[in-house]
């Protein structure tokens, strides 16, 4: 059987579903293909946090591209509960990322100060604030915490609440989705590209490959390159406890359900997401409890490892292939703050049928190995 469609997305995690939502809702009929549970998939793995002042040291186009995106996730999420019903737990009270001791809170506001500078007229907001600042709009901290940074930008939400929308709105608005649909090899010429996925042949004159890991292998089918390799992270979560947290830290956040959320490691481990590493766990529970010493109290629950997608640079890639106009490709290591840039900045751009210039910085061809290889 063969269909043909306006769009083609490949991927049905965060990425690519959210882009996905974009188009069909901006009228292009899209089929969206999913490898299935047999894919490494961080989307169903991560922290949940909607973070900018983390994002964008010495690339002021990431920073500029992460805030957009918190923008325009209030809009993004009053949609899809309009439209499906699921709350995404959006809240977005501004966020710290904890030092505990004095060096790493000088290391901190020198960081700061270059995101302000870098920014230019942009603008950054920003503040360190000292033990008792902190201890005003988080009560409970240990006396470890020398002091912070704080944003007003920065926020969290629920991901598999936000996934399970972006798909409901996607089929709802007309979307074709295919889970157990593995792209493996395709054809791709100017505006015509073809896929065989789920049994049947897909058709259309344009392609996302949004495939998370997966993409290192695709993008080279469409004329692209997607140089992702997998970075562990693990993740602890305490049982649930009454509200505490007034607002998500870097590492620590409470979930609207009142469990605890410890996370942000990161490790080389190639795919492997079966085991654990007991020493990291113990660091990151370690860390927990120097800030919230109450945490020290809660039994933990649950805990697990997940692949982050990670470019070289740590940046998302965001391309059009030169040689077959229509086929593109996106992957970031931070889909869910994206999230609001994928579906309501990126998407339109695709609709639009290619990427501005001002998107320029985020293709593949930054890396000197793929410029070498073109
Ligand atoms: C521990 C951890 C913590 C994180 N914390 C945060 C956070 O706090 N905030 C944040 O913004 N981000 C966070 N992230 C990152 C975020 O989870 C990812 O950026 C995001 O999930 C990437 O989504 P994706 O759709 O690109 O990839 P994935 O979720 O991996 O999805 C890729 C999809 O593509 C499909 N696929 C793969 N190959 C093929 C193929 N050949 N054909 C068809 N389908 C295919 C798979 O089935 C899969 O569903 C974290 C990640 C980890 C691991």
């Amino acid at each position: 059987m063969s269909r043909t469609q306006d769009a083609i997305v490949v991927g049905g995690g965060l990425v690519g579903t959210a882009i996905a939502y974009g188009l069909q809702k901006r009228g292009l009929s899209t089929v969206l293909l999913d490898e299935g549970d047999v894919a490494h998939r961080a989307s169903r793995g991560n922290f949940g946090l909607v973070w900018v002042q983390t994002k964008g040291l010495g690339a002021p186009h990431y920073q500029r591209w992460t805030r957009g995106s918190a923008a325009a996730w209030p809009g993004l999420a009053e949609d899809l509960s309009a439209r499906t019903g699921i709350g995404t737990g959006l809240h977005q009270p501004g966020g710290l990322h904890l030092c505990l001791s004095e060096d790493e809170l000088e290391r901190r506001a020198a960081t700061m100060a270059r995101m302000q500078r870098e920014a230019g007229n942009f603008g950054f907001e920003y503040r360190m604030l000292t033990h008792s600042e902190v201890a005003e709009r988080m009560p409970g901290i240990g006396r470890s915490v020398v002091g912070a940074s704080w944003t007003p930008y920065d926020g969290h939400a629920s991901p598999l609440h936000l996934l399970r929308a972006l798909h409901t709105a996607f089929r709802e608005a007309g979307g074709l989705y295919l889970p157990n649909a593995g792209v493996a090899e395709g054809t791709a010429a100017p505006h015509d590209f073809s896929v065989e996925a789920g049994g049947q042949r897909h058709h259309a004159p344009r392609i996302v490959l949004a495939a998370g890991l997966g993409n290192a292998a695709l993008a080279p089918l469409f004329g692209l390159a997607a140089p992702v390799r997998p970075e562990r992270g693990q993740i602890l979560v305490t049982e649930r406890t009454r509200p505490l947290l007034p607002m998500p830290t870097t590492t620590i956040r409470q979930t609207g359900e009142g469990s605890v959320m410890i996370g942000d490691s990161k490790e080389e481990a190639g795919f492997d997401t079966q085991t654990q590493t007991p020493e990291i766990m113990r660091a990151m529970a370690r860390r927990a409890v120097l800030s919230f010493p109450w945490i020290a109290e809660l039994n933990i629950v649950r805990a697990w490892s997940a692949l982050r997608v990670m470019a070289p640079d740590g940046l998302p890639i965001y391309d059009q292939a030169e040689r077959f106009p229509g086929a593109f490709t996106a992957n970031c290591h931070s889909g869910v703050t994206l999230a609001g840039a994928h579906a309501e900045i990126l998407a339109p751009m695709i609709v639009a049928g290619e990427l501005p210039a001002e998107m320029a910085p985020f293709s593949a061809r930054r890396f000197e190995h793929v410029r070498n290889a073109a």
